[in-house]
C-alpha cells in the first residue's frame, strides 16, 4: 500500500523541569467540562500527575488508548536514583486502575490533543505549563494510506461507552434520558 504524510502532534515532557504543580490538569478539565470551563476536576483530566513527593517523582502522563484487561508486567524501574512503577508510565485507561475514566461514567478519558470545539492551535497543558516541562511539537511521519484521515469515534469505542452507561444508570434510565432528549427537539 501506498505511503502518505501525516501530521504527527507530538507533546514532549521535561521530567527535569515539572514540579508537580497541576495546572495542566486543571486546564484540562476546565476546557473539557460540559459547559466550558464551568468546571476544575482533575479526576477528569486526560493528563494526569504520577506525584510522589517524598521521593522526588513528579511524572505527567497523557491518557491514551484504553485496554479491556490488565497488563501482566508490574515491574519497579529506577531512574536517575527514583524508583517508578511499571504503571506509572502507562497510558492506558485500564480496568485495575482508576485513572484515565471519568469519574461520573467510568468512560475511558483519552486525549485529543485539545482538537474539541473550538479546537486550540496549542494544547491548552502546553500552554498552562509555566515551567516548560510540556512542550508542543508538530512533525511529518509516513503511514499507510487510508491512515491519515483522523479517526473520530469508532465503534467499538461507541459500543464501549453505551455499555459503560448502561452498566452504570440501567437500560430504563438510559432510555428516559433519550426520551426527555428527544422531547427537546
Ligand atoms: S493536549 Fe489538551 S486534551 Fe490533551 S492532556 Fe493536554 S489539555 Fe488535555
Ligand atoms: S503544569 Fe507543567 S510543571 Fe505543572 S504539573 Fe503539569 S507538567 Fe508539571
Amino acid at each position: 500500500m501506498a505511503k502518505v504524510k501525516k501530521k504527527v502532534k507530538v507533546i514532549n515532557i521535561d521530567l527535569e523541569k515539572c514540579n508537580g504543580c497541576r495546572a495542566c490538569e486543571v486546564i484540562c478539565s476546565a476546557f473539557h467540562a460540559p459547559e466550558k470551563y464551568s468546571l476544575n476536576n482533575p479526576a477528569r483530566s486526560r493528563i494526569r500527575m504520577i506525584r510522589k513527593p517524598l521521593d522526588d517523582i513528579y511524572l505527567p502522563v497523557y491518557a491514551g488508548e484504553y485496554t479491556a484487561s490488565e497488563c501482566m508486567g508490574r515491574d519497579k524501574y529506577v531512574i536517575d536514583g527514583r524508583e517508578y512503577d511499571e504503571c506509572d508510565f502507562c497510558r492506558a485507561s485500564c480496568p485495575s486502575r482508576e485513572a484515565f475514566k471519568e469519574p461520573d461514567s467510568g468512560l475511558p478519558l483519552k486525549c485529543d490533543m485539545c482538537e474539541d470545539d473550538p479546537p486550540q492551535e496549542e494544547p491548552l497543558c502546553v500552554k498552562w505549563c509555566l515551567s516548560d516541562a510540556l512542550t508542543y511539537e508538530e512533525r511529518e511521519e509516513e503511514v499507510e494510506e487510508g491512515e491519515e484521515q483522523a479517526q473520530d469515534l469508532t465503534q467499538e469505542e461507541m459500543e464501549r461507552g453505551l455499555k459503560a452507561l448502561a452498566d452504570k444508570y440501567g437500560l430504563d434510565e438510559m432510555a428516559n434520558i433519550m426520551a426527555r432528549m428527544l422531547k427537546k427537539e
